[in-house]
Order: C-alpha cells, then sequence, then structure tokens
C-alpha cells in the first residue's frame, strides 16, 4: 500500500507536453490556484495536506462544516507544513446548494483545476434522510458545474488548455458483484442505495459536462477509504473506538459482506496522477486490491488491539446486528 510512493505527484513534475500515449501530461506545479470542494472531510482534508506540502498552489475549500468536517485535520499539520504554506489555505463557509455563492468564489478566485469532494458521504444516513443526498450531491454537483462552465468559456490559450475539473466518485455506483471479478471503468452503473444513486447521478452530470460542453471533465471511482481523520461513524474508527472503549461492535448480517480497502493517501496518489495524466473525459478506477470481509477487518483490529492492550479480548465484543436494506454484498 503506501510504501509505493513512486507516483506521487512530487515526481509528476515531468515537462507539461501533450499526446504521449494520447495522455496529456501535466505538472501539479502549473496549478496555481486549486478549488478543493469538501475540503474539510476525510480524504479533502488529506489532499489539502499534500498540496500544501507538495504545491505552491494558493488552495481555496468549500466546505459547508457539516457534521464530518474537521479543520483541526489541517491545521495539526501546521508544524510540519509551516506557517507561511498553511496561509495559502483558504476555507469558504459555504454549501454547494448556494449557486449564486458558488458562481462567485469562481469569478473572486478563477481556479486553475478544480477537486470536487463534497457530498454527503454515509449510506446508512442516506437510507434515513435522503433528501439533503440530492441537494448536495446532485444539485450542489450541478451548481459547481455551472460554475465551472462560466468560467471555463472566458479562459483563453493554456489557461483554457491547462484546466482540469476531477469529479472524485466511488465504486459503491457500480452496485454489488458477485463472488468474482473487479468493477472497471467500463461496468454498468447500478446504485442501490440513495446515497450511491446520488453519487450515479453526479457521475452522469459530470460526464454530461464533458459531451455537451467539452468542460474538461476526468472522474475517479475508487473503493472504501480508511486512514487518520475518518469521522467515527464508517466501519473501521467505529470498530477501533468502540473496541478501545468497551462498547458492542456491530457488524451488519452475517459480517460476509467483502469491501475493497484504499489507503487514502494512495488514493491521493491515484487522484494526482488522474489530475496530470488522466484523459478527458475518462473514468478511472482506484482500488487498494485489499479486499477483507467486514467480519475479518472487525476481527483483525481486535487482534492488534489484543497486542496493544494486553488481558484485553476485543473480539467479543463484535456482535451481528441486522442487515440494512440494499447493502452490497461485494464491491
Ligand atoms: P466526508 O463525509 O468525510 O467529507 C465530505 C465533506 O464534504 C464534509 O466536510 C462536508 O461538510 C462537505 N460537504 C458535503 N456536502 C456539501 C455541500 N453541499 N457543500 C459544501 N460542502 C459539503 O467524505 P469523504 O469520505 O472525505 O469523501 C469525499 C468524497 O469521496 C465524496 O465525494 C465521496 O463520495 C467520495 N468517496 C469516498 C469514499 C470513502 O471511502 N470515504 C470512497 C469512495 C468515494
Amino acid at each position: 500500500m503506501y510504501q509505493n510512493r513512486e507516483m506521487t505527484s512530487s515526481k509528476l513534475n515531468v515537462k507539461s507536453h501533450k499526446g504521449e500515449n494520447e495522455l496529456n501530461h501535466y505538472s501539479l506545479n502549473q496549478f496555481k490556484t486549486i478549488l478543493v470542494t469538501g475540503g474539510c472531510g476525510f480524504i479533502g482534508s488529506t489532499l489539502i495536506r499534500r498540496l500544501l506540502i507538495e504545491t505552491d498552489a494558493q488552495i481555496i475549500n468549500i466546505d459547508k462544516m457539516g457534521y464530518a468536517s474537521d479543520l483541526t485535520s489541517i491545521q495539526s499539520k501546521l508544524k510540519e507544513i509551516g506557517e507561511k504554506r498553511m496561509n495559502r489555505h483558504k476555507l469558504i463557509e459555504l454549501d454547494l446548494k448556494d449557486k449564486d455563492k458558488v458562481a462567485d468564489v469562481f469569478s473572486s478566485f478563477n481556479p486553475d483545476i478544480v477537486f470536487h469532494l463534497a457530498a454527503e458521504s454515509h449510506v446508512d444516513r442516506s437510507i434515513e434522510s435522503p433528501e439533503i443526498f440530492i441537494s448536495s450531491n446532485i444539485v450542489g454537483t450541478f451548481n459547481l458545474l455551472e460554475a465551472a462552465r462560466n468560467q471555463f468559456a472566458s479562459m483563453k490559450g493554456l489557461r483554457s488548455e491547462c484546466f482540469r475539473f476531477l469529479h472524485i466518485s466511488t465504486d459503491e455506483v457500480f452496485g454489488s458483484l458477485g463472488s468474482d471479478g473487479y468493477f472497471s471503468e467500463t461496468s454498468s452503473y447500478d446504485p442501490r442505495s440513495p446515497y450511491s444513486a446520488s453519487k450515479a447521478a453526479s457521475d452522469h452530470l459530470a460526464r454530461a459536462w464533458f459531451h455537451t460542453y467539452d468542460l474538461p471533465i476526468i472522474m475517479t471511482n475508487c473503493s472504501n477509504n480508511y486512514g487518520p481523520w475518518q469521522f467515527p461513524e464508517k466501519l473501521i474508527p467505529v470498530v477501533i473506538r468502540n473496541a478501545i472503549s468497551g462498547s458492542s461492535i456491530p457488524i451488519y448480517g452475517d459480517g460476509q459482506n467483502i469491501r475493497d480497502w484504499l489507503y487514502v493517501e494512495d488514493h491521493i496518489d491515484g487522484m494526482l496522477i488522474a489530475a496530470c495524466r488522466g484523459q478527458l473525459g475518462k473514468s478511472y478506477c482506484i482500488g487498494g486490491n485489499n479486499e477483507r470481509s467486514n467480519l475479518e477487518i472487525a476481527k483483525e483490529i481486535c487482534e492488534i488491539l489484543d497486542r496493544l492492550i494486553p488481558n484485553k479480548h476485543h473480539h467479543q465484543l463484535i456482535k451481528l446486528v441486522n442487515d440494512r436494506p440494499g447493502h452490497d454484498r461485494r464491491y
């Protein structure tokens, strides 16, 4: 996983040229103003920390500062990043559903590239309250695409040629797999939850804005991320926290639902490679090649904690609970 860093963005600062293997090769450093949406969430904040360290760009971060946002995930790196670099990060607290204000951000800052990560992201919440998933993930993406389209139309020369809109999505849009095989960039869409349906809708919008308006879109669909600063409602932080506090560790159904796990920094590597070398209008699947059942994950974490905290048998806290509706078996 994270050991192989040969492909990081800093190594992608190759000479800017076009055409090789039909791919555009750009250096991350040519993007002077980078707009990130959802930059106070788990993956967005990891991206911003990396961009602050690896580029000299100004980073504009649109985030509505919802329940999953945490600015300290960026600020905690102040020592490592340094105050001067940290000052290049500007947070704009804004909900993407506010179309006019989103357009204002584009006219004020004229970004060279957009990384769109803002989304309501928790499947369980989408089953309980789907509406906010429609406004954030679909209407929000629409507003962002429209603002980007207006700005792109006014861009000229090299700036226009280099402009990119990275749309970050999930492999959950493809639904559930059988016991073997993998999703690929050509897999059919078959979303099963309000969350994955809203992400699928946003993917379709992004693709349509490429075909209809020539907006330079590149999409990525990744598997389940894990790593530091993930909000403790997702499987791995839930297992760790509950095990340490001695609470029961709920696992859906028979625990045999399989996910591919991707370390968040590896995801950022893939995203930055897609930004610098991806072909316009294409999507790229990013996986960890690291499949585990949910029960296996919980047991492995418990074993690690048993070694760290002797005389405890954390796996005894694992409790199988009623499955959730539409639960994908394997993706
Ligand atoms: P997260 O929930 O940790 O963070 C999302 C951030 O987006 C939050 O800070 C939230 O406030 C912000 N946001 C949500 N709606 C917004 C809106 N309408 N306007 C402005 N800001 C808004 O999510 P994450 O895990 O960091 O996921 C980021 C992206 O990656 C999402 O698009 C998600 O679909 C995608 N993704 C995540 C995973 C994963 O395993 N976490 C896997 C595949 C794809």
